[in-house]
């Protein structure tokens, strides 16, 4: 069914005083449901009965590669890493992901094309080029990887582990998008943080991405780190228009430092207040917005010739655990210690410990300790939630076509809400089909919210979830 979206506001400028207003703490919905309903409950048995359905279907499959070792700390990092020199630890762990490669592949029938492929951490290239050879055609014996020109393969880079060369290494092996860990421009930033790499060094790789024509180079970076102000990030954001990435992240840093240990490392005086950081959201989303980039949501943005900004135009955007993305119809596999896959009507989880990991491995066992099964419900409203935040709408009649409801009994009870968004300007309704507005997009997760019906008991619960400040 194609939407035409008429009527919705020119203006996309970020508006402090709405988002002031409209910001509720919520999940990020790179799954529905959430990573907390996933349960030990879950079992192999389950597992298989989702990889049986999952090769009834014939779909393409698409890899998550989980590597987490660095080789410094980043004081504001929350990600699930071993800080090591040693490479001993480094091939224990490339050994039993070995393992899980040929364990897993024998699952899956033999000959379903991979047709993404993402590896991330940690730091991915912190191992080295013999290293990340041996795991991508261990990777490519056992899945049948499409070349890439059809395939999507991305990777995450720590721009202090790679040089020309390296990267070139990597084009070679058949990554054609890469993700660059950036943060920040700004000297005193980097030096609070502990992550200092010269502009000039980022500068170098870009031109050899350039040259090794990658499709695709993502800049991540951080607002809310300390000593940052409106002034600071603008000029960091200056740098970044210069070199002219394709797509950026803009992450909010939240301070946890009682959860992440690492964060009470910081200098906690010199962190940006609530209303700064607002201050700092706003203007470089301006700013990246007047240089040309197009707000995808949830932190992305990227240029209007973009493959996300193209799918998210012609109403094919999809979402996923490593964020936007342009393929949907693919069951994700898994692989390294804590990865998430999505097989069919089920999402399981690798143990988060990378000691379990590598002893289960190692006896041969199953990594997975944890996962859900959807019900039919869990799909219906995932369906709602993930056109919400992929395609900025609600069509009712796509939903009842899909699934044999009729919406507005079976969501009689958010119906109400609906209509409150409508008021309050973050959806407009024509034709029957909600579009979220401009403004609406800066809140989408409180939208979503709405049809989230493990939402009420976690937030009984007392569960912290992120917001945009
Ligand atoms: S390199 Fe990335 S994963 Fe490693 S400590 Fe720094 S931010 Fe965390």
């Amino acid at each position: 069914m194609h939407v035409v979206k008429e009527g919705l506001e020119e203006d996309s400028l970020w508006d402090s005083e709405f988002i002031r207003q409209h910001d509720v703490a919520g999940p990020r919905y790179t799954s529905y449901p959430t990573a907390l309903q996933f349960h030990e409950e879950f079992t192999h048995e389950d597992y298989l009965g989702a990889v049986g359905r999952s090769n009834e279907s014939r779909m393409p499959l698409s890899l998550y590669v989980h590597l987490p070792f660095c080789a410094s700390l980043c004081y504001y990092c929350a990600c699930n890493k071993v800080i090591t020199q040693s490479d001993e630890k480094k091939r224990r762990y490339l050994d039993a992901l070995i393992k899980e490669i040929r364990m897993k592949s024998r699952d899956f029938d033999q000959g379903r094309p991979v047709y993404q492929m993402h590896w991330g951490g940690g730091t991915p290239t912190y191992f080295n080029e013999a290293e990340l050879t041996e795991l991508w055609f261990e990777i490519g014996r056992h899945f049948h990887l499409v070349d890439s020109e059809r395939g999507e393969y991305s990777i995450e880079i720590d721009p202090r582990t790679m040089t020309a060369d390296k990267l070139g290494l990597l084009k070679g092996l058949g990554f054609n998008r890469i993700s660059l860990g950036i943060q920040d421009f700004d000297r005193k930033v980097q030096e609070a943080i502990n992550r200092v790499q010269p502009f000039q060094q980022i500068e170098e790789l870009m031109m050899a991405s350039r040259n090794y024509q990658f499709r695709s180079v993502n800049f991540d970076l951080i607002y809310g780190l300390p000593y940052q102000s409106v002034g600071s990030v603008r000029d960091t954001i200056n740098q970044v228009i210069e070199l002219s990435p394709d797509r950026i992240s803009l992450f909010n840093y939240a301070h946890l430092p009682q959860r992440f240990k690492s964060q009470g490392l910081l200098p906690e005086e010199a962190l940006p207040l609530a209303e700064e950081k607002l201050q700092i959201l706003c203007a470089a989303s301006n700013q990246l917005i007047d240089a040309g980039y197009v707000y995808i949501g949830m932190d992305h943005f990227a240029k209007p010739t973009d493959e996300l900004a193209v799918a998210q135009a012609e109403g094919n955007l999809h979402r996923n655990f490593q964020g936007y993305t342009t393929f949907k119809d693919a069951d994700l596999v898994g692989l390294g210690v804590s990865s998430i896959s999505l097989i069919n009507n089920v999402y399981c989880q690798n143990t988060k410990s990378i000691t379990e990991y590598q002893g289960l491995m190692e006896e041969g066992d199953s990594p997975i300790t944890a996962g859900v099964l959807l019900s039919t419900d869990d799909e219906i409203r995932r369906a709602v939630i993930m056109s919400l935040l992929c395609q900025n709408w609600l069509v009712p009649s796509q939903i009842e076509e899909q699934y044999g409801i009729v919406f507005e009994d079976y969501f009689f009870n958010e119906i109400r809400g609906l209509s409150d968004f409508v008021e309050e300007g973050l959806l407009v309704r024509q034709g029957g089909v909600y579009n979220v507005t401009s403004k609406g997009r800066l809140v989408i997760r409180k939208i979503c919210m709405l049809f989230d019906i493990y939402l009420p008991q976690h937030m009984k619960d007392g569960t912290r979830f992120s917001r945009v400040l």
